[in-house]
């Protein structure tokens, strides 16, 4: 697989139209919903002129069609913002254009990055990268997909409980989900706004890290943006790590048991000790996520109502219809059951019972993390309980499809940086992830880690 190396001191507009070409050539996948070529050929040609320069002038990237960036409507795969072209760009694009990098295109995901596997697209789902038999994951399936596909070096992705982990461990790159508040998330389409992070796929955790530094920082456009603190930097010798032991249960794939075992004994090797750890809240872990997320997503999803945001129906008679049918046809499935639990979980009945609960345990899931901190550098578990499921096979059950979930929402919940990293393959080819979740603000240190064991 290239590397974003591969592309400096080349041709832009060459890189440009062969990354193009090379998504062309991949359609099959359904992995980007449209081009940003005229846009990305004029930045190509001004890069080759010497006007744009940076440390990523003339790299091709792939933005999800959830982050506004000029070129291409930001439908976020939903009829909703189907025509929608976005006022301004989102900060994490800005800041990688000032360095040079030219967005050729926009990638599919779930609609509202409701999900986890593409499959809420309203435009159809995108194929994984290994079998198109699979599902890509999600809801960042498609920037997954490109990466893996090696259609671009490098691709944004949102992570609000999984997305950027989930597909990166579905298709063999490596994933980043920061520290929340590392990256701007000003000119990104909410989901959830305790739990949204921005972060990026890469073919490997070099590339990942250098993407991180340039987007990382405070942005005096997005409040909740920590000072800029992500600094590259090299593995320290004999971390303690923790391998999660509710992560490594019978119900877990035994392929990703082993795989992930089999990646505790290479840390070993390295230097580092590994200690089982257990962390009994973990349990309560996706009832948490399903209560919190929908009632914020309930809440952000509120402006689309076809007047202020969105696709307005017609033929309607009263305000009331208006509403109720630009929803209807806005929105998908799954935005409409969580817009249903969320309004439920909010409502002055049960608001104590379920809100106010869930984020009492969300709490002590936070404190569980923080004991283990006090005693451990990283903790480490398989990214996903199975690879790559098939496609429609977790559609009709909604619970089974939150299931794939397990791993990646502790770490959302409680805000901590997480990665995924490639270790393996199952035995029918298809990939494996492990996860790599630290201390707030420890995002550096994670990928240096990494970084090292491709190395080893
Ligand atoms: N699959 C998870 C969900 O459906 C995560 C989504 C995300 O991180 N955007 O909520």
């Amino acid at each position: 697989m290239t590397k974003i190396s591969d592309y400096i001191s080349k041709n832009a507009r060459q890189n440009v139209l062969e990354a193009i070409k090379r998504a062309n050539d991949k359609n099959e996948y359904h992995a980007l919903l449209s081009f940003t070529e005229a846009r990305a050929l004029e930045r190509a040609d001004a890069v080759d002129r010497g006007e744009i320069t940076g440390r990523l002038a003339g790299v091709p990237f792939v933005v999800k069609d959830n982050f506004f960036a000029f070129g291409a409507p930001t439908t976020a795969a939903s009829r909703m913002l189907e025509h929608f072209q976005a006022p301004l760009q989102a900060t994490a694009v800005e800041k990688l254009e000032a360095e040079g990098a030219i967005c050729i295109g926009k990638a599919n995901l779930d609609a509202f990055a409701h999900g986890g596997s593409t499959e809420n697209s309203a435009f159809g789902p995108t194929l994984n990268a290994f079998d198109k038999t699979k599902v890509a994951g999600g809801s960042s399936g498609g920037s997954a997909v490109v990466t893996a596909l090696d259609i671009v070096p490098f691709a944004l992705g949102s992570d609000t409980g999984g997305s950027i982990r989930q597909p990166a461990s579905f298709n063999g790159v490596v994933g980043v989900k920061p520290t929340y508040g590392t990256v701007s998330r000003y000119g990104v389409v909410a989901m959830a706004s305790s739990t949204d992070t921005i972060g990026c796929f890469a073919t490997d955790a070099a590339d990942a890290e250098l993407i991180m530094d340039i987007m990382a920082g405070k942005d005096n456009k997005d409040m909740t943006t920590l000072p800029d603190f992500f600094k590259p930097t090299n593995v320290k010798p004999g971390l303690k790590i923790g391998l999660i032991k509710e992560t490594t249960t019978d119900d877990v794939d035994p392929e990703v048991k082993q795989a992930t075992l089999d990646y505790v004994a290479r840390l070993k090797a390295a230097g580092h000790q590994v200690d089982e750890v257990t962390m009994p809240i973990s349990k309560y872990a996706l009832a948490i996520y399903y209560i919190v997320v929908p009632a914020e997503v309930s809440s952000n999803l509120a402006r689309y109502d076809g007047i202020r945001y969105g696709h307005r129906a017609e033929g309607v008679a009263t305000l009331a219809e208006l509403y109720g049918k630009s929803r209807d046809e806005g929105f998908v499935a799954e935005n409409k059951r969580r817009i249903m639990i969320g309004s439920y979980v909010l409502s002055s009945g049960f608001f104590d019972a379920y809100y106010l609960q869930a984020q009492k345990v969300r709490t002590l899931l936070i404190n569980e993390f923080n004991k283990l901190f006090e005693d451990y550098d990283v903790l480490l578990g398989p990214t996903t309980p199975t690879p790559a499921f098939g496609l429609g096979e977790n559609t009709a059950d909604p619970i089974k499809m939150y299931l794939a979930d397990i791993m990646t929402v502790p770490a959302s919940l409680a805000g901590l940086p997480a990665i995924s990293v490639p270790v393996g393959k199952s035995s029918n080819g298809l990939p494996i992830g492990v996860q790599l979740v630290g201390q707030r603000r420890s995002d550096a240190d994670l990928l240096a880690l990494a970084k090292s064991m491709e190395k080893a």
